[in-house]
């Protein structure tokens, strides 16, 4: 059914007048598939030598993608601006005032807010590379650096150290085999992929427990896996939560600083090492997975 589209409208108006004989429409239609697509048609009539109209010739285009890449556009600058504000209001609050000219602030006052402004600094840093990379992966000029000797299990048990320091209430295990092999990669980006999942499990884990590495081996790819014990995601989410700006709608989600960029990041960088990644709730299949999440991805062992 198409709706908002007027040429019945416009004809019982009079259309075509002289002068405007073209009629542009723009409109939703709902398929029988339940699927919406958004088309723009251009009618043009057909006269007779006497001027009278005999047809419609009508252009119809198919404007879906155009009107989602707008959608995209208005959700960017509304994260974007919102989540660069908040570590540029805080970075300000604190450092105007440390340099307060008639304070005399004691030592531990002078560490704890410059190393929040550190903590903020960095989190504005992981932001700006974060869309730095989805703009290079939209217009195409996204490249690996992959050198042939990248140790995941390193790798994993370097971002355990940074993350520990950052919560008091998370326990992190390494469980990776003896001689792990080394993979064909980009260290730079799988750093990023530890640091999103890391990050995400820990984040939406708020009253803490264990977060598990595992490292596991097959005859053509290895595995690493996250584990953690938080709210968990329900299974039927799994076609949504890797997409761009996508952020679940529950509490935590609304309370949480976050763009919806990190997984769609992290799965581009995965697949373009020939790899995959996808989730699974610990508990029972079925069940809404508020007994944690388990990210896996692979990446190839052949270079
Ligand atoms: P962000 O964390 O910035 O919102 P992500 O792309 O990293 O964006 O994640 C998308 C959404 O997936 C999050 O907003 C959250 O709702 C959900 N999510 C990601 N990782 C986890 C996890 N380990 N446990 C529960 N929910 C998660």
């Amino acid at each position: 059914m198409l709706t908002e589209l007027t040429l019945e409208a416009a004809v019982s108006n009079g259309w075509p007048l002289p002068g405007a004989a073209q009629l542009y429409v723009e409109g939703d239609l709902l398929q029988p598939q339940g699927e919406e697509i958004s088309l723009g048609i251009t009618y043009a009539p057909l006269l007779n030598s006497r001027g009278a109209m005999t047809n419609i010739i009508a252009n119809v285009r198919d404007l879906t993608r155009y009107r989602e890449e707008e959608d995209l556009q208005r959700t960017f600058i509304s994260v974007v601006s919102h989540e660069l504000k908040t570590p540029v209001s805080i970075i300000k609050g604190y450092a105007g005032t440390l340099g307060r000219p008639e304070a005399d602030w004691p030592l531990e006052v002078l560490q704890e807010y410059s190393t929040v402004i550190e903590e903020e600094a960095d989190r504005l840093t992981e932001l700006i590379d974060n869309l730095l990379e989805a703009s290079r992966l939209q217009s195409g000029t996204f490249r690996l650096e992959v050198n042939s000797d990248i140790s995941l299990d390193k790798l994993a048990a370097d971002t355990i150290r940074r993350f520990e320091n950052q919560t008091v209430i998370h326990e992190f295990k390494l469980d990776f085999p003896k001689d792990f092999p080394t993979v064909c990669a980009d260290e730079r980006r799988l750093v990023q992929v530890f640091n999103n999942l890391i990050g995400n499990a820990i984040k939406y884990s708020p009253d803490g427990g264990l977060i598990e590495l595992s490292g596991r081996l097959h005859t053509d790819y290895v595995t690493v896996s996250v584990r953690d014990f938080g709210i968990g995601i329900p299974d039927h989410e799994q076609h949504r939560i890797f997409e761009k700006f996508s952020r679940l709608d529950n509490a935590l989600s609304r309370k949480t600083e976050g763009t919806g960029l990190g997984l769609f990041l992290t799965k581009s960088i995965v697949e373009a090492h020939g790899g995959s990644i996808w989730y699974s709730s610990n508990g029972p299949s079925g069940t809404d997975g508020n007994q944690g999440t388990t990210f896996t991805f692979s990446i190839p062992r052949i270079c």
